[in-house]
């Protein structure tokens, strides 16, 4: 008898992969999920500072005297694109801890963040420790 021909019993018998059964409907955790988004668009800006930060570094002709760069807020609103002016020096300042970000004034979220400095051309926020390992 050849092994493909197998009658509906014999398919009944077969024993179900413990995934295909009933399909559990998981529940989706929405709070974290728009956290870990949050995250990674101010992670996202900050990659994009680093490369700008990079270039005004290397570029001879800018005087490295302090002039304000146009870098991105790193905000967590994934349709905030606005400049922030700051110094090279400022920026580098701000990131010498891993977990801080700076942003626009007042373009901060307050559940996964709290305000470590406030002037008058930018904020710098911290981020709490869960909300960075969301991301992870
Ligand atoms: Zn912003």
């Amino acid at each position: 008898m050849p092994p493909a021909r197998l009658d509906a019993a014999a398919r009944a018998a077969w024993p179900t992969p413990a995934g295909m059964r009933g399909y559990a409907r998981r529940v989706v955790d929405r709070e974290a999920l728009r956290q870990e988004r949050l995250v990674k668009n101010e992670q996202a800006a900050r990659a994009y500072n680093n490369r700008r930060l990079r270039f005004e570094l290397d570029d001879d002709s800018v005087d490295d005297d302090g002039d304000d760069v146009p870098f991105l807020c790193e905000c967590g609103d994934e349709t905030c694109a606005e400049a922030m002016e700051m110094t090279p020096e400022e920026f580098i300042a701000v990131h010498s801890a891993p977990n801080r970000f700076a942003v626009l004034p007042r373009h901060v979220l307050g559940e996964v963040e709290w305000v470590v400095e406030d002037g008058d051309k930018f904020w710098v926020v911290e981020k709490r420790p869960s909300a960075m390992s969301a991301a992870e």
